[in-house]
């Protein structure tokens, strides 16, 4: 059987101001400093499946434009299958625009750009993709048409599918029981189910609400504290590793990378949810999105470490 992994989500640039403060409407404020990286949900999870060893096809649309050459560029040097990402000669990479002042506070500005011209009809054009795939990944910052369409590609191909509700937003019954695993935050599960998640027993409720809508496995990560996996027959915490936390941005998706490798490698889910808590936990010690992913090597070698 296949290992491959396709994901399919958005693709974006980041241009981040730290500074002082946040300008308020019509103010200019001068000083802080700036830099550029690569994210989108997407590209951030198909970039830690990889680097987790995980042969990963990445399905995606960035503009005609400097930022979108960049970007395929990262991800080949990073062994991502890039062939099926489109480049939309119509509207510019999905850009966000980021102010961190002081105290971390931000105020972001998304302008999606070409992840939102990614069609069901470019999926159809990369059907062999999905088909060679044993893992579909799939996030919400593409069009939910084309989430749904890839959604049913896979499970007509057989492909286990994994949806990482992010951002959170309505999901349909009919595309739920069409989902192997699902992962959402707290705030994601409460969106999802209408339970504010404050204690394990919420979380618990919200998985079986979930369960009850068709998803084979549900898994809610709580952050520190871990994930809570929830199938028919079982319900328990996989707790997550203690590690000094520098910087959480990214946590979820390094997560859901890294569950997707270890599923496509046949591990069952408790190990990988423990590899994934071990990706994340290594990422939450770096600062940045991409750049804090960690590689095969450093998983294992932290999950010696860090016998539970
Ligand atoms: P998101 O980033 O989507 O909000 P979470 O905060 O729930 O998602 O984090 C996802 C996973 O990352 C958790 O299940 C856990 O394994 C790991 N994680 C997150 N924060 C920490 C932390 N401070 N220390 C160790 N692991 C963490």
């Amino acid at each position: 059987m296949s290992n491959k992994i396709v994901v399919v989500g958005s693709s974006n640039i980041d241009m981040v101001i730290k500074g002082d403060k946040i300008p308020r409407p019509g103010e200019t404020v001068i000083g802080g400093d700036f830099f550029k990286a690569a994210g989108g949900k997407g590209a951030n999870q198909a970039v830690a499946a990889a680097r987790a060893g995980g042969q990963v096809s990445f399905i995606s649309s960035v503009g005609n434009d400097i930022f979108g050459k960049e970007a395929i560029s990262n991800y080949r040097e990073d062994g991502i299958d890039s062939r099926a990402i489109k480049t939309d000669p119509e509207h510019a990479t999905g850009t966000a625009l980021i102010l961190i002042d002081k105290d971390g506070e931000n105020s972001i500005s998304v302008a999606p750009g070409a992840n939102n011209s990614l069609s069901k009809t470019d999926l159809e054009k990369a059907s062999a993709v999905i088909q060679g795939a044993s893992v579909l990944l799939v996030q919400l910052e593409i069009p939910i048409e084309t989430v749904e369409a890839a959604v049913q590609m896979a499970n007509s191909f057989d492909v286990k599918v994994v949806l990482n509700p992010a951002p959170a937003r309505h999901l349909s019954d009919q595309l739920l029981k069409q989902i192997s695993i699902i992962t959402p935050n707290e705030s994601e599960a409460e969106h999802l189910t209408g339970i504010p998640i404050n204690n394990f027993e919420d979380a618990k409720k919200a998985a079986r609400i979930l369960l009850k809508k068709g998803v084979e496995t549900v898994l809610i990560t709580l952050g520190k504290k871990g994930t809570l996996l929830t199938t028919h027959n079982t319900s328990e915490l996989i707790p997550a590793f203690e590690v000094d936390t520098v910087d959480t941005t990214a946590a979820g998706d390094v997560f859901n990378g890294a569950l997707a490798t270890a599923i496509s490698e046949g591990m069952s889910l408790k190990e990988a949810i423990r590899f994934a808590n071990a990706a994340a936990a290594i990422s939450v010690t770096r600062l940045g999105a991409q750049p804090s992913a960690p590689k095969r090597e450093e998983i294992e070698n932290f999950l010696i470490n860090h016998y539970q």
